[in-house]
């Protein structure tokens, strides 16, 4: 005989709902999770019915278990539980925030390689730097990610940029 403990919610199989950046940030709003993993075919219907599990895939392939899943949710899930990143490293500006991919990233020392640091990164200019960070995070998106488009939030210049963007790139052919 099974004893259900109603706190179980998660069930992380191929089938479920696509884990993401967004269902990382309202997980961390629980109290409380309970992650079940399966193995072999997965985990009894009946369950899950009596569990209400929700269920979250972490990508369109088939794992051994439900191990992997579940570290790589914990992971995703808890830095956004508030006070667990410092202000430095603060998820504000990463990928997929506002739908985004996040610009790139630029440290110390100015020179390397024969390579520089961008120099408007070094202007002191913060209001500069800002539109710069923003203007390669679409950029970026467009090359890499452009489906995020779909759902990203867009101000009147990112439309302008994203314009200019697009006509230069029909101007290269
Ligand atoms: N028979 C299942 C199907 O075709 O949907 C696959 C079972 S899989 C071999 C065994 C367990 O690994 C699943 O029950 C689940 O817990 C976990 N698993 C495998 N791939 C996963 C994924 N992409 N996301 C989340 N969990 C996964």
């Amino acid at each position: 005989m099974w004893t259900i403990i109603p706190t179980a919610e998660i069930y992380t199989t191929p089938q479920g709902r696509l884990f993401d950046q967004n269902a990382a940030k309202e997980l961390a709003k629980e109290e409380e999770l309970v992650i079940l993993c399966g193995h072999y075919e997965g985990v009894d219907e009946r369950a899950l019915e009596l569990l209400h599990a929700d269920c979250y895939s972490i990508g369109d392939y088939v794992l051994t278990g439900g191990e992997l899943p579940a570290m790589v949710m914990v992971d995703a899930i808890s830095r956004m539980v508030p006070g667990v990143l410092s202000n430095r490293e603060s998820g504000e500006t990463e990928s997929f925030e506002g739908s985004l991919l996040e610009y790139p990233q630029y440290t110390r020392p100015e020179t390397y390689e024969g390579l520089r640091v961008p120099e408007i990164l070094l202007s002191g200019d913060h209001a500069k730097v800002d539109r710069w960070r923003r203007d390669q995070s679409l950029l970026r998106t467009m090359e890499r990610r452009p489906d995020l488009f779909e759902k990203a939030e867009l101000t009147k210049e990112d439309r302008k940029f994203l314009k200019k963007l697009r006509e230069a790139r029909e101007d290269q052919g």
